[in-house]
């Protein structure tokens, strides 16, 4: 029986209250914005997650909650096929703030669940449950369009 799971990513520190965000805060799923985020996933993990069929939305989530990936897997080990994974999911929390580094961190993250890993149980790591610091290449994407 296909399993469903999911891979949060929650807030490092003190919770925040709701930010009045703006849409550009807020991209849309087929923007630019999250194409660029699913590429750099597509060069950090080395692979396409879920073959690229991912949905990415925006959804209301606990206060905590930045993102969170859903998908189904045939495996009983739920990060062991992860070329079998369907239905991938990824659900951004508007209640969370989002700046781009942020942003793509955490979508690089989230791909890397379905992607087949777990969470890092250190801290301060791409995989780790909390999000503390941006990748290197989520920053360094913001620094080329700055020059762009
Ligand atoms: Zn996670």
């Amino acid at each position: 029986m296909p399993a469903v799971l999911v891979g949060a990513l929650g807030l490092a520190g003190l919770m925040t209250t709701t930010a009045a965000a703006g849409p550009a805060a807020r991209p849309a799923p087929a923007s630019p914005t999250i194409a660029t985020a699913q590429e750099i996933a597509r060069a950090y993990w080395g692979t396409d997650a879920c073959g690229g069929a991912v949905t990415v939305r925006w959804a209301r989530q606990a206060a905590d909650i930045n993102a969170l990936s859903t998908w189904t897997s045939p495996s009983s080990d739920p990060y062991g096929d992860p070329a079998d994974n369907r239905d991938c999911t990824i659900t951004l929390n508007p209640a969370a703030t989002f700046d781009w580094p942020k942003l793509c961190t955490v979508l690089v993250h989230e791909f890397g669940h379905l992607s087949g890993h777990d969470h890092d149980r250190r801290a301060g790591r791409l995989m780790s449950e909390l999000y503390t610091a941006p990748l290197a290449q989520c920053v360094a994407a913001k620094a080329r369009r700055a020059a762009a």
